[in-house]
């Protein structure tokens, strides 16, 4: 599969790993938007999250729970961060297999 995740997840792109499991990946992002930004892949190829089913709510879970993990070991629990599933075009999203970024380490956009 044409997959550029599918193929850092495999190591034939490399990518600055940040953890990695059975069900998934994380990883920094090549363009980062914030001091912190890091993307965290399902092992699975799923295109966005229209695509996750009730089968995969262990393992939405599980990305949540690596994503809390992970701003505790970047040091951007308690001052805050941004987690967001870009889903399709008019959300910016480019690739195509879902991914969770987490933003933080600086005061975000405000979204509101
Ligand atoms: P999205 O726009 O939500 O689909 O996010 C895709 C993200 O993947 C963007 O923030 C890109 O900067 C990032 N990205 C694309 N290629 C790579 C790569 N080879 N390594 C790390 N991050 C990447």
């Amino acid at each position: 599969m044409d997959c550029i995740f599918c193929k850092i997840i495999e190591g034939e792109i490399p990518s600055k790993a940040v953890y990695n499991d059975e069900l998934v990946f994380a990883f920094y992002d090549v363009s980062p938007k914030a001091p912190v930004h890091i993307l965290i892949v399902p092992k699975k190829h799923i295109v966005s999250v229209n695509d996750f089913t009730v089968d995969d709510n262990a393992l939405l879970a599980h990305i949540f729970d690596v994503a809390k993990q992970i701003a505790k070991r970047k040091g951007i629990s308690e001052s805050g961060y941004r987690l967001i599933f870009n889903t399709g075009k008019d959300a910016g999203q480019t690739v195509f297999h879902a991914h969770l970024h987490i933003l933080g380490g600086d005061t975000l956009c405000d979204l509101g």
